[in-house]
């Protein structure tokens, strides 16, 4: 039985990269030894480092004026990062909540930056949706607007970006490389590697060059762009081994056709599970359709006694981490790239004969 996991994070990765890692993980490439072993600042571990940050420029095409900083923290790291390089005196930040995540980030932001928060969340007749960003009131002097474009716990995603002249923030820890992007839109993007990156304990920031902070800035060390970059992310010892399998992900990605072939794969897999959800009245998604994510599918059951036993069923036939999350209810699947169509299709054929036994 092939097993599918659909947690939100430390997600599913690709098996051929897992695969990868164990042939090399006690003998790196000849040299004797494990690369979690190797020093960051030997040429071997260099080497492995820059290739892993040139794949991800090639694959987001990210403009010669970003930095690609590799750091620690996970997003909530840069929900204090965000405002402590990018806050200006006198200026506030707008800070757009539309769920769980962007909601902890303007918390967190708080402590460091006035800001100003515009919840932009909906319910009608038992729908939840956004308010689309042409209709946000965003203060053209902020010191930057901050958003979550795929809200992982809520099953939001919005694509239009805000429009304003200040400088765009994103948190893409749950959609980063999922799709196309243009980088050059924004002024920092950012995410925790677990879902569509690598294992947990990295975080990517592509920070453009203006926004880094001066060289004074009172700044914690493992938060500041400027320091990392003018080290190469390694002012401290980076999360090597995580790095590294980053690497790896990235070159699996090149060689499945990039983020272009992976939007489609993506488009496929959130259509599968969200028609099937729609058409059957055992199960339902509520969430306005032009607003679902692609990567994490919140449906409910339509008898909720049954949801403990969906949760063990499921796993019995090798679908696993289906609970949804306790602020939401419900199941949540999590689709990120390294999950396959066919784990789709087995969730949704699963889905069907749970319906069928117990209708
Ligand atoms: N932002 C988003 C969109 C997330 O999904 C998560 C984690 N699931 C976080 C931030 C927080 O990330 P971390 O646990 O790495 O701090």
């Amino acid at each position: 039985m092939t097993t599918y996991n659909f947690c939100a994070g430390p997600a599913m990765l690709p098996v051929e990269v897992m695969q990868q890692a164990q042939d090399e993980f006690v003998n790196w490439h000849g040299r004797g030894c494990s690369i979690m072993e190797m020093s960051h600042r030997g040429k071997d571990f260099i080497k492995v480092a820059a290739q892993a940050e040139q794949d991800l420029r090639d694959l987001l095409q990210v403009p010669a004026n970003y930095k690609v900083l590799f750091m620690h923290g996970g997003g909530r790291g840069q929900f204090s990062a965000v405002p402590l390089n990018l806050a200006k005196p006198g200026l506030s930040a707008d800070y757009i909540v539309s769920g769980a995540w962007s909601k902890a980030a303007a918390e967190e932001a708080a402590k460091f930056t006035q800001l100003q928060v515009q919840t932009i969340t909906t319910k009608t007749d038992d729908l939840r949706s956004l308010i689309a960003p042409s209709d946000w009131q965003l203060n053209p002097n902020a010191s930057f607007v901050h958003f979550c474009p795929n809200e992982t716990v809520d099953g939001l995603e919005f694509t239009d970006l805000p429009q304003t002249s200040a400088s765009l923030v994103a948190d893409l820890s749950s959609t980063i490389l999922s799709r196309p992007i243009d980088v050059s839109r924004y002024g920092v993007i950012y995410a925790g590697a677990q879902k569509n990156i690598g294992p947990s304990g990295l975080t990517i920031a592509l920070v453009r060059d203006d926004l880094l902070p001066a060289k004074d800035a009172a700044i914690p060390c493992v938060l500041d762009y400027r320091l990392y970059a003018e080290n190469d992310s390694m002012f401290n010892t980076p999360p090597t081994y995580a790095w590294y399998l980053a690497g790896l992900v990235f070159q699996w990605l090149k060689r499945t056709g990039g983020v272009e072939a992976m939007a489609q794969r993506n488009q496929l897999k959130a259509q599968t599970l969200y028609s099937y959800i729609d058409q059957s009245d055992f199960y339902r998604n509520d969430v306005a359709t032009a607003y679902r994510s692609w990567m994490n599918v919140p449906f409910f059951l339509a008898d909720e006694r049954l949801n403990d036993q969906f949760v063990s069923e499921a796993e019995q036939n090798g679908l696993l981490a289906l609970k949804g999350h306790r602020m939401v209810g419900g199941m949540r699947a999590s689709i990120y790239n390294a999950m396959p169509l066919e784990g789709v299709q087995t969730l949704v054929s699963f889905m069907k004969e749970f319906a069928r036994v117990n209708g």
